[in-house]
Order: structure tokens, then C-alpha cells, then sequence
């Protein structure tokens, strides 16, 4: 008998770092302190009106208490078939989507569904959180490669070139990017699905954050700029950041149908379909306009002004200016190693565990992200709020 309690796959899995750092914040908030939390990937907008009466009414249907195909409601399939066009251009049919719990479980589908063990998988870093765990977990091999300020926190084609083996079998692909807020412009979206074409690989390309882009900056989505690759494309997305509906849910992929068949017999195991009432949510989002969205883009704009700004003027913080999504990934490098209030700390991830503990300012330190020495502040929170977190931390770095 095995005396492996748990099983070495799992063990091995860190917690994420933006879900600790969120509840640490929580218990002090909780324990009657006044915490400033920029640990949350989360709108602090409510979810819009219409979306939410549509889930009150399915709740209210008898006929929503069932379970519904595990791909996804017929219709929902198709509205989110039909966005998807409207919104980036790429043309699929309903069954090339899988309506999936969120778009992490969408991520976590497709790697399950194309890696087999030892297959390598590019990721660019700084990363989100989940990706190389996830990779893993697949029995993949993520293959992490770093990048700065100096290329715009974008990953360039002959870093892949130089990383690419026998063994690679996709890449990851994130514009804009959670957690530096960077954003591929079309011609290097095209250049590096064209790169992937001839190298035959996959691209799961995460555009979860494609409403959310500032100044001249837009997304472009990688299968509309390389049409060949579509064959080897499995695109994500979701209705929680754009529609501020992280608790709902709901999210999908979409790729081609043989991917979709086993994607979904995979998830007929493990989860059936998302929630039914959920799903009438999504629908109402994604087959309504985007008035809401663009209302919470400006509202994000206008606050990544304010924290780009604040952070920029702390002595020894250096913030690259983002351009989508809601995160700022300031580098506190040349912090690191100062005295502050009795803490000496060397290294990040020190270093939000004493702004937590000193100033009651919850921020993700960079270790998290593949990213020693940065961290990242979500901005989707009240403006005050991050006039108010920013300047205590610029108060104790004094
Ligand atoms: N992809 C990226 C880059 C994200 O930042 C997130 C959430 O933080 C997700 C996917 C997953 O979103 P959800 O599972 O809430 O739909």
C-alpha cells in the first residue's frame, strides 16, 4: 500500500498566490482593520441589472433547474459564437464552444485536453498565477520565459525561437496580460501566430481581458490575424471581467471540433454543465451590448491614470505604463534591502507582508507571477481607495 496520503500530482501544487493574499486581507478587514485590498483580479462594479433580472427570472422557471447539455445551453453556445465574431472578428460555429465554470476551468480544459505527459508549453512571464500550476497538473512541462519592461513585458520571436524543442507543443498567449496589463500590438500578434504556424505548434490564447484596453492600444485576436492557425488555436474567454460577473462562473473555449468533443467528455466527468441559471446570466450578457462594459473601461482608464501616476512618484518604484486589463506591476527592485519600520526586506515577497502589516495595504508580491522584485496592484477598485493605498505605501517607503 501507498503511503502517499496525497496524491505527488497535487502535493505539488502551490496555492494561489492572489487568492492568499485576498484572504489574509479579508481576515484583517474582518478583525475591524481598515484594509486598502489590491490583491483581487475583480471589478468592484456589481454585475449590470439586466444580466442579473435575467437570472432572476431562469431561477424562477422550473425548466432552469435542470440540467441543461454539458457543452452549454443550445442558444448560449450560439450567442457566444455569434459575440465572438461581433467583437474580434473570429468566425466559429456553436460547436467549436465549450461553456465551461469561468475561464480558469476553460484553461485548465484545454491544457488537459492537448498536453500529454512531458509536452512543453511556453509561457511567457511574468505570468498569471495559473498557468504553469494548471500546466502541470496536465503532466505538462511549462517552459518559462522571462521578460521586462525593456520589450513592454512582451515576449519576442526570438525568445521563442530559442526556447522552442522537439517536445513543445503549444504556446500561451495573453493580450492583454494579467499581471503586467501589457497589450500585443496587431503586427506582433500576427508575427508570432505566423511563427507558430510554421512550427506547428498550438496557442491557447487567453483573451479574457479583450474589452479592456486604454490609449491607442487594442486586442487582436491571434486566429483572425493567422487564419491557419485556427486548426491548432483554442481560444478563452469569459463574461467575469468584461461584465463584472466574477462570481457567476462562466466562461468558455472555443477550438476546433475535436477538441471541443473531448474537452467536453472530459467535463462530463467532472463538473457536467455549468449551473443553468448561470448560464441564462452569460447569455443575457454576451447577446446584450456593451454599454455596461465600456461604461467600467472608462472607470478602470481613469484609475490606471491615478495609480500609474502615484506609483511613478515614489522614490525607487518604477511602474511600466499599462495598457489594458486592471493591473499596475510596478518594480520595487530598488526598495528591496531598505530599512523600513524595523523590517529589512530582501526580497518581494517580504516586502508585501510588511506593507501588509505596517500600512494594512494588501498587494501580490512578483514571486507569484514568475517576477522577483514586482508586484501587482489591481486597480479595479474605488478611486479613493487607491489614492489612499498608494500614498501609505509611499508614506512608509519615505
Ligand atoms: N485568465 C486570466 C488572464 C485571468 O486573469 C483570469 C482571472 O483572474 C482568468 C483567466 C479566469 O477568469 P474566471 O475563471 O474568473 O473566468
Amino acid at each position: 500500500m501507498s503511503e502517499q496520503r496525497i496524491s505527488r500530482r497535487v502535493a505539488g501544487i502551490a496555492e494561489s498566490a492572489t487568492l492568499a493574499v485576498d484572504a489574509k486581507a479579508k481576515a484583517l478587514k474582518a478583525a475591524g482593520e481598515k484594509v486598502i485590498g489590491f490583491g483581487a483580479g475583480e471589478p468592484d462594479f456589481s454585475t449590470p441589472q439586466h444580466i442579473v433580472e435575467a437570472a432572476a427570472a431562469a431561477a424562477s422557471n422550473p425548466v432552469f433547474h435542470k440540467y441543461t447539455p454539458t457543452p452549454g445551453l443550445p442558444e448560449l453556445r450560439a450567442a457566444i459564437a455569434t459575440k465572438t465574431e461581433r467583437d474580434s472578428g473570429y468566425k466559429v460555429g456553436a460547436d467549436q464552444v465549450l461553456v465551461s465554470n469561468g475561464g480558469k476551468h476553460a484553461l485548465y480544459n484545454a491544457f488537459m485536453s492537448i498536453l500529454d505527459p512531458g509536452d512543453e508549453v511556453l509561457v511567457p512571464a511574468p505570468y498569471w498565477v495559473s498557468y504553469p500550476e494548471m500546466i502541470v497538473l496536465a503532466q505538462g512541462e511549462p517552459v518559462v520565459l522571462p521578460t521586462t519592461e525593456a520589450t513592454g513585458f512582451r515576449v519576442t520571436l526570438d525568445q521563442l525561437e530559442a526556447a522552442v524543442t522537439d517536445k513543445t507543443k503549444a504556446l500561451l498567449f495573453v493580450s492583454p496580460s494579467n499581471p503586467t496589463g501589457s497589450v500585443y500590438p496587431p503586427e506582433e500578434v500576427e508575427a508570432i501566430g505566423r511563427w507558430a504556424v510554421e512550427r506547428g505548434l498550438w496557442v491557447v490564447t487567453d483573451e479574457i481581458y479583450e474589452h479592456l484596453t486604454y490609449g491607442d492600444a487594442r486586442h487582436s485576436s491571434m486566429p483572425v490575424a493567422v487564419p491557419e492557425l485556427a486548426d491548432r488555436c483554442i481560444v478563452i474567454n469569459g463574461v467575469a471581467k468584461t461584465y463584472a460577473m466574477t462570481g457567476w462562473r462562466v466562461g468558455w473555449l472555443i477550438g476546433p471540433k475535436d477538441v471541443i468533443v473531448a474537452a467536453t467528455n472530459m467535463q462530463s466527468h467532472a463538473t457536467s454543465n455549468v449551473s443553468n441559471v448561470a448560464q441564462a446570466a452569460a447569455l443575457a450578457a454576451v447577446a446584450g451590448d456593451l454599454a455596461a462594459a465600456e461604461m467600467m473601461r472608462e472607470a478602470f482608464d481613469r484609475r490606471r491614470q491615478t495609480i500609474y501616476k502615484l506609483l511613478n512618484e515614489i522614490p525607487g518604484v518604477v511602474c511600466y505604463e499599462p495598457e489594458g486589463a486592471f493591473y499596475a506591476f510596478p518594480s520595487f527592485v530598488d526598495v528591496l534591502g531598505r530599512e523600513l519600520r524595523g523590517h529589512t526586506p530582501q526580497s518581494s515577497l517580504e516586502l508585501a507582508d510588511v506593507i501588509l502589516e505596517e500600512v494594512k495595504v494588501a498587494i501580490v508580491p512578483g514571486e507569484a507571477f514568475g517576477a522577483p522584485g514586482y508586484a501587482r496592484l489591481s486597480y479595479a477598485l474605488g478611486d479613493d481607495d487607491i489614492v489612499e493605498g498608494v500614498t501609505r505605501i509611499a508614506d512608509l517607503l519615505a
